[in-house]
């Protein structure tokens, strides 16, 4: 464990310390405790913590639903400001503090300041999104535009009328935002436009080069509607740091061993609020560690973005891997054609074996021992590389062609 997981883990453990004995009060968490053979006291650290099961978003839902309208998860007494409602139906308490998502310090980090007038464009009916960044934008002193998801063209007036600073949302509704204004005629170079704050879908790097040649600063972040946030860019863009205000970590979705070193597994989240905690909440995410320090300063370990949903990615020599990490990896490799990555099962052993096309005129040699190197690196597979003369235009990055039988 590298010296900076080793004082995220600290700084948790002095939090749970102090929360989970208040949290284990509530009826639904005794619950679980109790079907998972935990003693309240036992609850000391995240080590211990990691004996209970994670609770996955469809658990939730039917603890919901069995016990309306919170699971018996909310604390007595509690007297949540807003509720929100997300497809399943799962409803969700808002917490308390002025900050409830606790984006503020992700806002920061991306430029954000209280001079900032800032276009919300996240939904405001029914899902938290809205609030969440509302409120963590007024926490910093910004002024707030709650623009919610649609009428672009009025958005667009209202950004250049009010001399909105700053865009949260969708990266894909900001580049509508910006086509919108162009072809009405509000031309987005003479707007103060200045810095964006994106999530809740991936950011290719093409969109995030888009965006850029106008003029913008972008920076992502990720959350859930349950947890907020749980990860955001610095300055560095490299990775997405890890809340110093949550407990997030990476597990094996089906051992629940937690992995700091760099595996993929499913991102666990512990949430340390009284009223309203979550304990292991499992989001579904796909995710990697990256457990060195970052150059930017901020004293957390990083997640790797999201990779994709757990239920895509393969288990291969008891490690996940899934085709949008193996797409990532060996994006923008000099000289590769196309490739695709293949599972196959030889002696009742994994073989990884990526078979890569050379661009016309690419050394192959060269190029096997730069894909070996980049899936090493980025997979941490060691797969054998094999340079093949014709791979079809839409072969899946990642092939599984074991059989179990
Ligand atoms: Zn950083």
């Amino acid at each position: 464990m590298s010296e900076l997981v080793s004082a995220y883990l600290e700084r948790a453990n002095r939090q749970l310390a102090e929360a989970l004995p208040a949290a284990a009060q509530i009826p639904g968490v005794r619950r679980r405790l109790d079907a998972a053979g935990l003693e309240a006291g036992e609850l000391t650290d995240s080590a211990a913590l990691a004996r209970l099961p994670v609770l996955g978003k469809d658990e939730l839902i039917s603890l919901q639903a069995s016990e309306p309208p919170f699971g018996g998860l909310l604390a007595e007494g509690a007297e949540p400001p807003r509720i929100f409602q997300s497809p399943g139906p799962l409803y969700e308490p808002q917490r308390g503090g002025e900050d409830p998502w606790r984006w503020r310090g992700a806002l920061e980090a991306a430029g954000f300041t209280a001079g900032d007038v800032v276009l919300n464009a996240f939904g405001y009916h029914l899902t938290p999104a809205g609030v969440m960044f509302e409120l963590a934008a007024r926490a910093l002193g910004a002024t707030v535009i709650p623009a919610g998801i649609g009428n672009a063209e009025l958005q667009a007036q209202a950004c250049r009328d009010l001399g909105a600073t700053a865009y949260i949302g969708l990266p894909s509704y900001l580049k509508a935002l910006l086509e919108k204004a162009a072809e009405a005629g509000l031309d987005p170079a003479s707007w103060p436009l200045e810095r964006a704050f994106v999530g809740a879908e991936p950011l290719p790097p093409s969109l995030r080069a888009w965006i850029e040649a106008r003029g913008l600063a972008v920076r992502q972040g990720y959350g859930t509607a349950e947890t907020g946030n749980l990860g955001y860019e610095c300055d560095e863009v490299a990775g997405l740091h890890l809340p110093e205000d949550a407990l997030v970590e990476v597990c094996d979705s089906e051992t629940g061993e937690r992995l700091w070193d760099g595996r993929a597994g499913e991102v666990v989240v512990t949430l340390y609020e009284a009223e309203y905690p979550l304990l292991r909440f499992g989001t579904g995410d796909l995710s990697a560690i990256d457990p060195e320090p970052c150059r930017c300063g901020i004293p957390t370990p990083r997640l790797r973005g999201v990779l994709g949903r757990v239920g895509e990615a393969v288990k291969v020599r008891g490690m996940f891997l899934h085709p949008r990490q193996a797409t990532e990896a060996l994006a923008g490799v000099e000289g590769l054609e196309r490739f695709r990555l293949v599972v196959e099962r030889v002696e009742h052993r994994d073989v990884l074996r990526c078979e890569l096309q050379v661009e016309s005129g690419g050394d192959g040699a060269e190029l096997q021992r730069l894909v070996a190197e980049r899936i090493r690196a980025a997979l941490r597979f060691n797969a054998e590389v094999v340079v093949v003369d014709q791979l079809p235009a839409d072969a899946e990055p990642l092939v599984d062609l074991r059989s179990w039988a």
